[in-house]
Protein backbone atom coordinates (compact mmCIF):
# COMPACT_ATOMS: atom_id res chain seq x y z
CA UNK A 1 0.00 0.00 0.00
CA UNK A 2 1.01 3.42 -0.64
CA UNK A 3 2.17 5.68 2.36
CA UNK A 4 0.92 8.64 0.36
CA UNK A 5 -2.04 8.48 -1.96
CA UNK A 6 -3.32 11.94 -3.29
CA UNK A 7 -6.21 11.83 -5.46
CA UNK A 8 -7.92 14.64 -7.75
CA UNK A 9 -7.02 17.49 -5.60
CA UNK A 10 -7.96 20.85 -5.90
CA UNK A 11 -7.06 23.65 -3.64
CA UNK A 12 -7.70 27.09 -4.19
CA UNK A 13 -7.19 30.35 -2.70
CA UNK A 14 -9.84 32.86 -2.10
CA UNK A 15 -8.59 36.79 -2.92
CA UNK A 16 -12.20 39.01 -2.67
CA UNK A 17 -14.13 37.86 -5.13
CA UNK A 18 -11.68 35.80 -6.92
CA UNK A 19 -10.59 32.17 -6.57
CA UNK A 20 -6.91 31.23 -7.44
CA UNK A 21 -7.30 27.22 -8.66
CA UNK A 22 -3.47 27.01 -7.58
CA UNK A 23 -4.29 22.82 -7.58
CA UNK A 24 -6.33 21.59 -9.86
CA UNK A 25 -7.09 17.72 -9.88
CA UNK A 26 -3.78 15.97 -8.88
CA UNK A 27 -3.14 12.53 -8.03
CA UNK A 28 0.01 10.82 -7.44
CA UNK A 29 1.05 8.11 -5.05
CA UNK A 30 4.54 8.01 -2.79
CA UNK A 31 5.51 4.35 -1.85
CA UNK A 32 7.25 3.02 1.71
CA UNK A 33 11.61 3.60 0.97
CA UNK A 34 10.35 6.14 -2.27
CA UNK A 35 11.50 9.78 -2.92
CA UNK A 36 9.17 10.88 -5.24
CA UNK A 37 10.53 14.58 -6.74
CA UNK A 38 7.83 17.10 -7.35
CA UNK A 39 9.37 20.00 -9.93
CA UNK A 40 8.19 23.06 -11.57
CA UNK A 41 7.95 27.08 -11.93
CA UNK A 42 8.05 28.78 -9.04
CA UNK A 43 4.26 29.51 -8.86
CA UNK A 44 3.04 25.86 -10.62
CA UNK A 45 1.68 24.29 -7.36
CA UNK A 46 3.96 22.52 -5.70
CA UNK A 47 3.93 24.03 -2.05
CA UNK A 48 0.35 24.49 -2.19
CA UNK A 49 -0.02 20.57 -2.67
CA UNK A 50 2.47 19.90 0.30
CA UNK A 51 1.00 22.12 2.41
CA UNK A 52 -2.85 20.44 1.66
CA UNK A 53 -1.00 17.25 2.81
CA UNK A 54 -0.24 18.70 6.24
CA UNK A 55 -3.08 20.77 6.14
CA UNK A 56 -1.53 23.88 6.81
CA UNK A 57 -2.63 26.17 4.63
CA UNK A 58 -3.02 29.77 4.99
CA UNK A 59 -6.77 31.08 6.00
CA UNK A 60 -7.51 31.70 2.72
CA UNK A 61 -6.80 28.82 1.28
CA UNK A 62 -9.23 25.40 0.85
CA UNK A 63 -9.02 21.98 -0.08
CA UNK A 64 -11.99 22.21 -2.15
CA UNK A 65 -12.26 18.23 -3.77
CA UNK A 66 -10.10 15.16 -3.72
CA UNK A 67 -8.81 13.08 -1.14
CA UNK A 68 -5.35 12.45 0.60
CA UNK A 69 -4.67 9.20 1.60
CA UNK A 70 -1.64 8.67 4.55
CA UNK A 71 -1.40 4.78 5.17
CA UNK A 72 -4.77 4.91 3.79
CA UNK A 73 -6.39 7.32 6.13
CA UNK A 74 -7.86 10.07 4.05
CA UNK A 75 -6.53 13.61 6.17
CA UNK A 76 -9.17 15.52 3.96
CA UNK A 77 -11.65 14.17 6.30
CA UNK A 78 -9.64 15.24 9.64
CA UNK A 79 -10.49 17.36 12.82
CA UNK A 80 -7.87 20.28 12.78
CA UNK A 81 -7.11 17.98 16.73
CA UNK A 82 -6.78 14.83 15.26
CA UNK A 83 -4.39 16.26 12.00
CA UNK A 84 -2.40 17.74 15.20
CA UNK A 85 -1.75 14.24 16.47
CA UNK A 86 -1.01 12.64 13.46
CA UNK A 87 1.69 16.28 11.76
CA UNK A 88 5.22 14.73 12.98
CA UNK A 89 4.18 11.63 14.07
CA UNK A 90 3.18 10.74 10.53
CA UNK A 91 4.03 13.20 8.63
CA UNK A 92 7.29 16.28 8.41
CA UNK A 93 8.06 18.69 7.06
CA UNK A 94 11.48 20.35 6.39
CA UNK A 95 11.27 23.75 5.41
CA UNK A 96 13.32 25.80 2.87
CA UNK A 97 14.25 28.60 5.78
CA UNK A 98 15.17 26.29 8.30
CA UNK A 99 15.56 29.91 10.41
CA UNK A 100 11.83 30.34 10.21
CA UNK A 101 11.22 26.93 10.96
CA UNK A 102 12.51 27.08 15.23
CA UNK A 103 11.65 29.77 18.02
CA UNK A 104 14.94 32.09 17.79
CA UNK A 105 14.81 32.93 21.28
CA UNK A 106 14.38 28.85 22.47
CA UNK A 107 17.85 26.28 22.37
CA UNK A 108 17.28 24.27 19.21
CA UNK A 109 17.58 21.06 21.31
CA UNK A 110 14.06 21.82 23.50
CA UNK A 111 12.19 22.34 20.64
CA UNK A 112 13.06 19.08 19.24
CA UNK A 113 12.46 17.58 22.63
CA UNK A 114 8.85 19.14 22.94
CA UNK A 115 7.87 17.41 19.68
CA UNK A 116 9.49 14.24 20.97
CA UNK A 117 7.78 13.89 24.10
CA UNK A 118 4.53 15.15 22.67
CA UNK A 119 4.47 12.78 20.05
CA UNK A 120 6.16 10.09 21.71
CA UNK A 121 4.91 10.24 24.85
CA UNK A 122 8.14 9.30 26.56
CA UNK A 123 9.79 11.80 29.59
CA UNK A 124 12.78 14.42 28.78
CA UNK A 125 15.05 12.65 30.18
CA UNK A 126 14.66 9.53 27.41
CA UNK A 127 13.42 12.85 24.97
CA UNK A 128 17.51 14.53 25.25
CA UNK A 129 18.77 11.17 24.96
CA UNK A 130 17.13 10.53 22.05
CA UNK A 131 17.76 14.17 20.17
CA UNK A 132 21.13 13.56 20.95
CA UNK A 133 21.37 10.75 19.14
CA UNK A 134 20.05 12.10 16.25
CA UNK A 135 21.80 15.20 16.26
CA UNK A 136 24.93 12.58 16.14
CA UNK A 137 22.66 11.08 13.24
CA UNK A 138 22.55 14.37 11.18
CA UNK A 139 26.25 14.65 11.82
CA UNK A 140 25.99 17.65 14.63
CA UNK A 141 27.54 17.61 17.66
CA UNK A 142 25.16 16.39 20.17
CA UNK A 143 26.58 18.56 22.79
CA UNK A 144 25.14 21.71 20.22
CA UNK A 145 21.65 20.62 21.35
CA UNK A 146 22.01 23.68 24.02
CA UNK A 147 22.51 26.14 21.06
CA UNK A 148 20.16 28.60 19.58
CA UNK A 149 19.29 28.83 16.20
CA UNK A 150 21.32 31.89 15.74
CA UNK A 151 24.75 29.64 16.44
CA UNK A 152 24.46 27.66 13.66
CA UNK A 153 25.18 27.89 10.65
CA UNK A 154 22.59 27.18 7.53
CA UNK A 155 23.60 23.73 6.94
CA UNK A 156 23.42 22.98 10.08
CA UNK A 157 20.19 24.74 11.13
CA UNK A 158 18.96 22.47 8.13
CA UNK A 159 20.50 19.01 9.67
CA UNK A 160 18.74 20.06 13.06
CA UNK A 161 15.06 21.05 11.11
CA UNK A 162 15.96 17.02 9.65
CA UNK A 163 16.84 15.96 13.22
CA UNK A 164 13.24 17.50 14.10
CA UNK A 165 11.73 15.66 10.92
CA UNK A 166 12.57 12.31 12.28
CA UNK A 167 12.15 13.33 16.00
CA UNK A 168 8.29 11.05 16.22
CA UNK A 169 9.72 8.58 13.71
CA UNK A 170 7.17 10.03 11.15
CA UNK A 171 6.16 7.45 7.40
CA UNK A 172 6.54 10.81 4.62
CA UNK A 173 8.74 13.43 5.10
CA UNK A 174 8.12 16.36 2.89
CA UNK A 175 11.14 17.89 1.90
CA UNK A 176 10.12 21.49 0.19
CA UNK A 177 12.66 22.98 -1.53
CA UNK A 178 15.52 22.17 1.16
CA UNK A 179 18.80 23.15 -0.03
CA UNK A 180 17.82 26.20 -2.05
CA UNK A 181 19.53 28.82 0.74
CA UNK A 182 22.42 26.74 0.64
CA UNK A 183 25.69 26.78 -1.04
CA UNK A 184 25.97 23.80 -3.73
CA UNK A 185 28.81 21.90 -1.63
CA UNK A 186 26.55 21.85 1.77
CA UNK A 187 23.52 21.27 -0.50
CA UNK A 188 25.01 17.98 -1.71
CA UNK A 189 25.98 17.07 1.92
CA UNK A 190 22.37 17.83 3.01
CA UNK A 191 20.87 15.90 0.17
CA UNK A 192 23.31 12.76 0.56
CA UNK A 193 22.17 12.71 4.61
CA UNK A 194 18.53 13.10 3.45
CA UNK A 195 19.00 10.04 0.97
CA UNK A 196 20.78 7.72 3.57
CA UNK A 197 18.01 8.81 6.44
CA UNK A 198 15.37 7.55 3.57
CA UNK A 199 17.02 3.97 3.00
CA UNK A 200 17.58 3.52 6.69
CA UNK A 201 14.16 4.75 7.97
CA UNK A 202 12.55 3.11 4.50
CA UNK A 203 11.13 6.12 4.69
CA UNK A 204 8.57 7.86 1.74
CA UNK A 205 10.14 11.24 0.68
CA UNK A 206 8.39 14.23 -1.50
CA UNK A 207 11.28 16.40 -2.65
CA UNK A 208 9.68 19.58 -3.89
CA UNK A 209 12.20 21.66 -5.55
CA UNK A 210 12.48 23.75 -8.96
CA UNK A 211 15.74 22.59 -9.47
CA UNK A 212 15.64 19.58 -11.60
CA UNK A 213 19.04 18.16 -11.04
CA UNK A 214 18.15 17.90 -7.58
CA UNK A 215 15.45 15.73 -8.80
CA UNK A 216 17.51 13.79 -11.31
CA UNK A 217 20.21 12.88 -8.74
CA UNK A 218 17.65 12.31 -5.60
CA UNK A 219 14.22 11.24 -6.66
CA UNK A 220 13.07 7.42 -7.71
CA UNK A 221 10.13 9.19 -9.43
CA UNK A 222 9.45 12.70 -10.48
CA UNK A 223 6.18 14.74 -11.20
CA UNK A 224 5.99 17.88 -13.20
CA UNK A 225 3.43 20.58 -12.26
CA UNK A 226 2.53 23.38 -14.50
CA UNK A 227 0.07 25.83 -13.65
CA UNK A 228 -1.55 23.63 -11.34
CA UNK A 229 -1.63 21.09 -12.98
CA UNK A 230 0.61 17.34 -12.87
CA UNK A 231 1.17 17.08 -16.61
CA UNK A 232 3.84 14.21 -16.22
CA UNK A 233 4.84 11.41 -13.81
CA UNK A 234 6.96 8.34 -13.96
CA UNK A 235 10.45 7.02 -13.12
CA UNK A 236 12.94 9.71 -13.16
CA UNK A 237 14.55 7.90 -15.51
CA UNK A 238 12.28 7.77 -18.62
CA UNK A 239 10.60 11.45 -17.44
CA UNK A 240 14.37 12.37 -17.92
CA UNK A 241 15.04 9.99 -21.44
CA UNK A 242 12.37 9.90 -22.88
CA UNK A 243 10.19 13.35 -22.24
CA UNK A 244 6.46 12.90 -22.94
CA UNK A 245 5.16 15.89 -22.18
CA UNK A 246 5.76 19.10 -24.18
CA UNK A 247 6.60 21.36 -21.19
CA UNK A 248 8.47 18.67 -19.35
CA UNK A 249 10.84 18.29 -22.68
CA UNK A 250 10.95 22.08 -22.82
CA UNK A 251 11.89 22.52 -18.93
CA UNK A 252 14.67 19.79 -18.84
CA UNK A 253 15.81 21.60 -21.93
CA UNK A 254 16.28 24.84 -19.89
CA UNK A 255 18.69 23.38 -17.42
CA UNK A 256 22.69 23.09 -18.66
CA UNK A 257 24.02 19.92 -18.40
CA UNK A 258 26.75 19.44 -16.23
CA UNK A 259 28.07 15.85 -17.53
CA UNK A 260 26.94 15.84 -21.09
CA UNK A 261 27.78 17.45 -24.08
CA UNK A 262 27.52 21.18 -24.60
CA UNK A 263 23.92 22.26 -26.14
CA UNK A 264 22.32 25.50 -26.76
CA UNK A 265 19.42 25.74 -23.38
CA UNK A 266 15.83 25.58 -24.56
CA UNK A 267 13.50 28.57 -23.00
CA UNK A 268 9.59 28.38 -22.81
CA UNK A 269 8.29 31.79 -24.32
CA UNK A 270 5.77 33.64 -22.19
CA UNK A 271 5.19 33.43 -19.17
CA UNK A 272 3.36 31.44 -15.99
CA UNK A 273 -0.59 31.78 -16.68
CA UNK A 274 -2.73 33.85 -14.41
CA UNK A 275 -4.16 30.86 -12.09
CA UNK A 276 -7.39 33.36 -11.55
CA UNK A 277 -8.19 32.71 -14.99
CA UNK A 278 -6.26 29.86 -16.34
CA UNK A 279 -5.98 29.42 -20.33
CA UNK A 280 -8.97 26.88 -21.67
CA UNK A 281 -8.54 23.43 -22.65
CA UNK A 282 -4.36 22.69 -22.04
CA UNK A 283 -3.07 25.50 -19.52
CA UNK A 284 0.02 25.57 -21.43
CA UNK A 285 -1.38 25.59 -25.32
CA UNK A 286 -0.53 29.55 -25.05
CA UNK A 287 3.42 28.68 -24.26
CA UNK A 288 3.30 25.23 -26.21
CA UNK A 289 5.23 25.25 -30.03
CA UNK A 290 2.96 22.20 -30.86
CA UNK A 291 -0.10 23.52 -29.82
CA UNK A 292 -3.19 22.56 -31.81
CA UNK A 293 -6.65 24.18 -32.13
CA UNK A 294 -7.97 20.59 -29.91
CA UNK A 295 -5.64 22.24 -27.27
CA UNK A 296 -7.10 25.60 -26.96
CA UNK A 297 -10.54 23.72 -26.86
CA UNK A 298 -10.30 20.42 -24.40
CA UNK A 299 -8.50 19.36 -21.35
CA UNK A 300 -6.05 16.98 -22.12
CA UNK A 301 -6.86 13.56 -20.02
CA UNK A 302 -4.40 12.45 -17.57
CA UNK A 303 -3.51 9.16 -18.45
CA UNK A 304 -0.69 6.15 -18.30
CA UNK A 305 0.53 6.48 -21.82
CA UNK A 306 3.39 3.77 -20.48
CA UNK A 307 3.07 1.40 -17.96
CA UNK A 308 3.71 4.08 -14.90
CA UNK A 309 4.38 6.95 -17.11
CA UNK A 310 1.31 9.15 -17.14
CA UNK A 311 0.67 12.15 -18.83
CA UNK A 312 -1.74 15.10 -19.46
CA UNK A 313 -1.13 15.81 -23.43
CA UNK A 314 -3.26 15.26 -26.44
CA UNK A 315 -0.47 14.44 -28.60
CA UNK A 316 1.83 12.60 -26.39
CA UNK A 317 4.17 10.30 -27.75
CA UNK A 318 3.45 11.96 -31.64
CA UNK A 319 5.28 15.13 -31.10
CA UNK A 320 8.57 15.61 -32.67
CA UNK A 321 10.52 17.65 -30.47
CA UNK A 322 13.39 18.68 -32.49
CA UNK A 323 10.84 20.28 -34.98
CA UNK A 324 8.75 23.25 -33.66
CA UNK A 325 5.34 23.97 -35.58
FE1 LIG B 1 1.00 21.27 -26.13
FE2 LIG B 1 -1.45 20.54 -26.84
FE3 LIG B 1 0.08 18.83 -25.54
FE4 LIG B 1 -0.91 20.96 -24.30
S1 LIG B 1 -2.06 19.26 -25.16
S2 LIG B 1 1.13 20.22 -24.17
S3 LIG B 1 -0.83 22.48 -25.91
S4 LIG B 1 0.46 19.67 -27.58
Amino acid sequence: MSVLRIEDLCTHYFLGEDRVQAVDKITFDIAESEIFGLAGESGCGKTTAAYSIMRILPENGAIVNGQIFLDGDDVVEKTDEEMRQLRWRKVSIVFQYAMNAFNPVLRIGNQIVEVMQEKQSIDKEEATKRVKELFDEVGLEPERIRDYPHEFSGGMRQRAIIAQALAAEPRLIIADEPVTALDVIVQNKILGLLRSLQKKYKLAVLLITHDLSVVAENSDRVGIMYAGKLVEVGSTVNVFKRSLHPYTYKLIGAFPSVKGPKRRLEFIPGTPPDLVRPPSGCRFHPRCPWAQEICNLEVPEYREYEKKHWVACHFAGEINFEVES
